[in-house]
């Protein structure tokens, strides 16, 4: 399902972050803050920016929450008011809730109060930026599942000019190169005969190890 219209709870950090980037990508947000100045701030980006307490069920009804595909608690540090403001949002029939976790045990409650998706950014940026760190050529990983990961790696510089099967990424870790996105453009599904350049960015599929072997093989 395509969602159009999101309201989002907590213009914070993370709130206003993803309230912005929602515009830029087109689409219509009301943003809802119980702050005055965190509302202000984004009056002229948001479509609507609206000063409540989204603990209140009137409050959300009045500004028309159930209307909205998509609703965002990002709420952190009061707990109470997270779990609050989801309930209602739930319950008022918003189609899609996510929220923002600060610990572990928030979380378990959002998911057992039937959250579509719970967000821990400290905790999974954290986690993203130490495997950036340890391999500079790993730019940005998906897991896939508990075992699988798709990797966008940066070709070393020794492998400029060679083809996939002078580098051979399957015959030695059996993971398979998806897509090689060049300056010029993206190759999909490459094939042996594929040159690799020094700024290109190979899009790799595998089982977590091979792609740890792959990257243990560039760095
Ligand atoms: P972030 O980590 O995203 O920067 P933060 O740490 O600044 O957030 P949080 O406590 O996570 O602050 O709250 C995010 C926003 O949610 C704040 O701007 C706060 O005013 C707002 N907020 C908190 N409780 C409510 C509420 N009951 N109704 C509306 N807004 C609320
Ligand atoms: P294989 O028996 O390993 O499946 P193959 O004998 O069918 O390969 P090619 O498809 O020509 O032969 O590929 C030769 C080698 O080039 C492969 O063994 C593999 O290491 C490498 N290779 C080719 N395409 C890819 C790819 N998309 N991703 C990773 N490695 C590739
Ligand atoms: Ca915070």
């Amino acid at each position: 399902m395509k969602f159009n219209q999101f309201v989002i709870i907590g213009l914070g950090r993370f709130g206003s972050s993803l309230g912005r980037e929602l515009i830029n990508l087109g689409y219509e947000v009301l943003g809802v803050d119980r702050d005055e100045e965190k509302v202000q701030e984004l009056s002229n980006i948001l479509t609507h920016a609206v000063v409540a307490d989204a603990t209140e069920e009137e409050v959300l009804r009045s500004v028309g929450a159930r209307n909205f595909d998509c609703g965002v608690v990002a709420i952190g540090d009061d707990i109470q008011a997270s779990i609050l403001a989801t309930i209602l949002l739930k319950e008022l029939g918003v189609k899609k809730v996510v929220a923002k976790a600060v610990s572990d045990l928030h979380g378990r409650v959002l998911e057992r109060m039937g959250v579509d998706r719970i967000i821990y950014p400290e905790r999974d940026m954290g986690v993203r930026v130490a495997h950036q760190l340890v391999s500079p050529n790993l730019l940005d990983y998906i897991e896939l599942s508990k075992n699988y990961t798709i990797a966008e790696l940066a070709v070393p510089n020794c492998w400029s000019g060679k083809s996939l099967e002078d580098v051979n990424p399957r015959g030695r870790f059996g993971c398979s190169i998806v897509a090689i996105n060049k300056p010029k453009g993206m190759i999909i599904a490459p094939m042996a005969e594929d040159v690799l350049a020094q700024d290109d960015v190979m899009v790799v599929i595998g089982t977590n190890d091979q792609i740890e072997q792959f990257q243990q093989s560039i760095t």
